[in-house]
């Protein structure tokens, strides 16, 4: 039988008894997961999305079973979930599949979790198929567990943090005046799978006042002499775990007022860092990155939260934002990134980092100094 090549350390069998645990605390009679993270997550499946139901069933007392439409059956069985000896139900293409799922999970199901990213039209067959159960999201179960990366999926982070690493140190040979932000972004991409990538998910490369639009994408702007470059890059490895990272270029010798506030944004990640450790709010570490900044005077152009979960999916739990107050414990893996935007230009130092036993480790170890290519 096949298996992904990422082995069953990172999707262990041993998790489906945990996920079924789960279920059980939160009070759910079942799980119902279609392809997407949370299915990867409990099995190791990456099921492509499609309007077929696929959904694994993961009932609170009895044993899951996975339901595949006819035609993906081989493929089904052939994934790691095929090795966790999940019973397999494939559907024919005048079947109801919803209606199967429902007869399965019978008529006294009171409250089921729906895989947080389910299509719509998937929770609604559902609702239809079964009118007198309550809906709520999957991560009324799955989020504290998925929160928490063991081992196997730290070093699935630490792999895509290194693979996003050699990609940002040939950065600096992209960055030329008279090349556009489009062109250096296309570089990036063919780098992301190159050094190891399965995907480029996404090249953001803000040059000058684009540096000041946080989420900007990548356009026709041509560089030139004097530019700070944001550039915020992320891909999915095979592992199917993320990288995010973000460096701030300068194409030759920024404006003297750039420097000073790089300087302060390069406090503010540090402090951040030095703020993480079990126990301490999340909210805490949003506070930790913002107070120098604010006491700099650039508060008002730190504009967004300080950072984001990352696993299976880019953004996910835990939010590093003011308001949010669940206490980070060992194995939360999160970015830090604050940005300074002026308007004029704009900065942003993101690495990703994991919670420790008594501390924090950074999984991205690019140079945080400012990297000026000769203009
Ligand atoms: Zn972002
Ligand atoms: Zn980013
Ligand atoms: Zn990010």
């Amino acid at each position: 039988m096949a298996h992904d090549p990422a082995g069953t350390d990172l999707y262990p069998p041993a998790r489906l008894g945990e996920v079924r645990a789960a279920v059980v605390a939160a009070g759910l009679d079942a799980l119902l997961l279609t392809p997407g993270p949370d299915l990867r997550y409990v099995t190791g499946y990456d099921a492509h999305e499609s309007e077929r139901l696929t959904c694994l069933v993961v009932p609170a007392d009895t044993d899951p079973v996975l339901v595949v439409p006819r035609l993906e059956v081989r493929g089904a069985h052939a994934s790691p979930a095929g090795g966790l000896g999940i019973e397999l139900t494939g559907w024919d293409e005048t079947d109801d599949p919803y209606a199967l799922v429902a007869a399965r999970l019978g008529a006294a199901t009171a409250r089921v979790g729906l895989s947080d990213r389910m299509w719509a039209m998937m929770v609604l067959r559902f609702r239809a198929a079964m009118p007198g159960t309550q809906q709520v999201l999957a991560s009324a179960a799955l989020r504290e567990l998925r929160a928490r990366k063991s081992p196997a999926e730290v070093l699935a982070l630490r792999a895509a943090g290194e693979a996003i690493d050699r990609v940002h140190a040939r950065v600096p040979g992209w960055l030329r005046p008279g090349r556009t932000e489009r062109q250096v972004a296309a570089d990036i991409a063919e780098a992301i799978v190159a050094e190891g990538h399965a995907t480029a998910d996404f090249t953001i490369v803000a040059s000058g006042p684009n540096g000041a639009i946080p989420h900007h994408g990548a356009g026709d702007r041509v560089l030139q002499a004097g530019d700070a470059v944001v550039v915020d890059i992320g891909g999915t490895m095979p592992s199917g775990y993320c990288s995010d990272c973000t460096r701030t270029y300068a194409v030759g010798d920024p404006p003297g007022e750039f420097a000073a506030y790089y300087r302060v944004l390069q406090t503010a990640q540090e402090a951040a860092f030095k703020a993480v450790r079990p126990g301490v709010r999340a909210e805490a570490i949003d506070a930790a990155a913002r107070e120098p900044i604010t006491a700099a005077g650039y508060g008002e152009f730190f504009v967004h939260r300080t950072g984001h979960g990352i696993g299976l999916e880019t953004h996910e739990d835990p939010y590093i934002v003011s308001g949010n107050t669940e206490k980070l414990k060992p194995g939360n893996a999160f970015s830090i990134e604050p940005g300074i935007y002026p308007g004029h230009s704009g900065a942003r130092i993101e690495d990703i980092v994991v919670c420790t036993d008594d501390g924090c480790q950074r999984l991205n170890n690019g140079t945080r100094d400012l990297v000026v290519v000769p203009a």
